[in-house]
Order: structure tokens, then C-alpha cells, then sequence
């Protein structure tokens, strides 16, 4: 029997609209190759749908994704919707409700890509990063006191658990032992913020003398921004908090070159819940409905969920026809100083795979 897999397809806002349809073919034809079969449903939750109904998803949402083997989403978020409903309506939600608190995001130099970096000796970029996704600086605890007055401050606590932290301390130290390098680096900042990061450095301490021969260091988070630009090639797994880990995977895609190319997972790693899968990307407004935006980072993106769903070959055979439609500029989009418009990234990636 064919194996099938049910997917819940959320296209979203602007260009999701327009990349997430590209990942749905791409994967129906890697599913024929390799003997599996996918079970589409589509989701109208974006801001359109907020505008009508005031509500980004239903109120039984994160339920009905439950039955789902995987979640697989374009971008949500719009002008004329401020951003905290986009993020608290659905993406935030989504994310602490299925558990998925591990937010991971490859970095690689693909062929075909130049880096800004390029001819600095910086050509070997190849690393991982993972993001705790759930807890950490982004809590809603905190307010205002005095407010109105010259005393007036804001408050805002930061929350690190044992248990929130030693599971993505786990997640990495098992990411590295998949890798080549088997290296871990943690991003810290101890000697300012004097409460939670030691107990972050603790944390990473204790996991590291779980996972035996797993290489470690750890970077104040200053001089790791720094050296992701002046060295990208030392480093391999990078864990890092929340907020740290924002950050982080906003620069990491850019050293490899566009964001219009860069994937990332949210992980539930038990698979009590499902996973979900978006390109890094945003909805680009500026660009939206012009038939322009880069399809690959949802093509990437799409691998990166077959893999986790466990068709290992068709996710290599994607990323392969990826690189090979990065070859020429008539084939890749303008964001990477080619020509094609969005259909023709995608024939490119079509033809590379058939
Ligand atoms: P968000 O708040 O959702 O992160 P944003 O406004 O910060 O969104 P993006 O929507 O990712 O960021 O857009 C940032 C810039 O990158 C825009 O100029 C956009 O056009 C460009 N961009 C983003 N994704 C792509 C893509 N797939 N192809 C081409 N350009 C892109
Ligand atoms: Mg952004």
C-alpha cells in the first residue's frame, strides 16, 4: 500500500499566496517517484480572513491542525493589519499549543548563490540553528508601573525552564550527532544578563556531558554576530534562546545570501503534535501579486518536511533540482541576480526533477 501523508496547506498573506503552490507541486511530483502520496487541505486563515471575519483562524483552529501529519505554511501578515494580531492570532499559537519548540533553520551556501561574504574565505557555510521557539525573552509577563508619571517604567520578564531548556539543549546535541561535525555552539550573554544566561550556560553544560563526543563552544551573543559574518565556517549546530535565536536566523540566511531562499521547521521532536514548515520569509508586500517572489525557499522548505516526515531520498532529490535551477540566471529569480519571475524558478525546479 501507498503510504499517504495528510498536510494542511496554509497559504496565508501576499506571496505566500503565490510560493506555497509551487512547494505543493514539487512535492507531488517527488511523491509519484517515490511511491508516496499526499492528502492536500486548505486553510484560508491570513489576514484576508481577518478582515472578514475578525478572526485569523476559527476558534477551534489548532484542533482541527491536530489531525494533520504535518503543517505546511506560506506567510501571514499584512498592511493594514498590525502585526501582533498576524503573530498572537495564529503563528504564536500555533506554535505553543502544537509544542513545537524547536525552531530549526539550515544555512548552507547553496551552488548557484553568491554570498556578500564571497571571496573572503567565507565560501564554507554550512551550519544549523536552533531556536528555543516557546519560551525565553518573548513572554507576555511584564507591564508598566508609574505609568504617566517621570517614574514610568516597563517590565518585561524573561523565562528560562529546566525542562523548556534541557529539551532544546537535547534537540541540538541530536542534530549534531546527524552531521558531519558534531559540533554544538550556544549563544549566551552571562556577563550582562546575570540570571538567566548563567543558568542557559548550566543547562548547556549538563547537556553536553549527556552527549558525549559532540564538540562544544559557547559565544557571548555580541562576538557570535560578529564572527557569523568574519567566520561563518566555525560553526556547525548553533543553539540559542528565543530572542537570540531571532536574530540569528535573520543574519545566518543573509550571509548565505537572500532570504528569498532560506527554510526553517517548527519541530513538536516527540511528534505528539505536528510539525510546521514556512520559509523564513515574510509576505513581501512590496513585491506581492507581481508573480516575482522567490520560490525557493518554500521548495526548501518542502524538503526540509519530507524529510522530517521520513521520505529522506525525495527531500535530496529536491534540494539537488534546487541547486541545479541556481545554476543559470535565466532559471533563478532577480533577488539572486537572475531574470526568471517566480513560474520560471519553478519550471526550472521541475524539469531538474523529472
Ligand atoms: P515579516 O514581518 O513577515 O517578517 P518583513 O516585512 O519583515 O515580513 P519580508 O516580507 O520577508 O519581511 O520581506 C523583506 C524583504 O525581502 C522585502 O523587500 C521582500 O520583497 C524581500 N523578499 C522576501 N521574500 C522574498 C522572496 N521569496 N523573493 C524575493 N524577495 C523576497
Ligand atoms: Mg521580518
Amino acid at each position: 500500500m501507498t503510504k499517504t501523508y495528510r498536510i494542511a496547506a496554509i497559504p496565508g498573506d501576499g506571496i505566500g499566496k503565490e510560493v506555497l503552490p509551487v512547494g505543493q507541486r514539487v512535492i507531488d511530483l517527488v511523491a509519484q517517484k517515490h511511491g508516496f502520496t499526499v492528502e492536500w487541505t486548505e486553510f484560508d486563515w491570513s489576514c484576508e480572513r481577518y478582515h472578514e471575519t475578525g478572526r485569523m483562524m476559527p476558534e477551534d483552529g489548532i484542533e482541527q491542525m491536530k489531525a494533520f501529519d504535518s503543517i505546511y505554511l506560506g506567510a501571514v501578515g499584512f498592511p493594514g493589519v498590525p502585526d501582533h494580531v498576524s503573530l498572537w492570532g495564529l503563528l504564536i499559537p500555533l506554535r505553543r499549543e502544537l509544542d513545537q519548540y524547536a525552531n530549526v533553520r539550515p544555512v548552507r551556501l547553496l551552488n548557484g548563490i553568491n554570498s556578500p561574504l564571497a571571496g573572503r574565505g567565507s565560501d564554507d557555510i554550512d551550519m544549523i540553528i536552533v531556536r528555543e521557539n516557546v519560551e525565553g525573552e518573548y513572554s507576555e509577563i511584564g507591564g508598566r508601573v508609574y505609568q504617566g508619571t517621570e517614574h514610568e517604567a516597563a517590565i518585561q520578564e524573561s523565562i528560562l525552564t529546566r525542562r523548556g531548556t534541557d529539551r532544546i539543549m537535547d534537540y541540538a546535541f541530536n542534530v549534531a550527532k546527524t552531521r558531519k561535525r558534531k559540533h554544538v555552539s550556544s549563544a549566551t550573554k552571562s556577563n550582562g544578563i546575570i540570571h538567566t544566561m548563567p543558568f542557559w550556560d548550566e543547562r548547556f553544560a549538563a547537556a553536553a556531558e549527556r552527549h558525549p563526543g559532540i564538540g562544544t563552544a559557547q559565544f557571548h551573543i555580541d562576538i557570535m554576530t560578529a564572527n557569523f559574518v568574519l567566520h561563518p565556517d566555525w560553526f556547525d549546530v548553533v543553539v540559542a534562546s528565543n530572542l537570540f535565536g531571532d536574530i540569528l536566523s535573520d543574519l545566518g540566511p543573509a550571509v548565505a545570501g537572500s532570504i528569498g531562499i532560506a527554510p526553517s521547521a517548527n519541530i513538536n521532536p516527540e511528534g505528539k503534535y505536528p510539525s510546521m514548515f514556512e520559509p523564513v520569509h515574510g509576505s513581501a508586500p512590496d513585491i506581492a501579486g507581481k508573480g516575482v517572489a522567490n520560490p525557493v525557499a518554500a521548495v526548501w522548505t518542502a524538503a526540509m518536511m519530507l524529510e522530517h516526515l521520513g521520505e529522506s531520498g525525495a527531500a535530496a532529490d529536491i534540494e539537488r533540482a534546487i541547486e541545479t535551477s541556481l545554476e543559470r540566471a535565466d532559471t533563478k529569480t532577480r533577488d539572486l541576480g537572475g531574470t526568471a519571475d517566480t513560474a520560471g524558478s519553478e519550471a526550472a525546479i521541475l524539469a531538474a526533477l523529472s
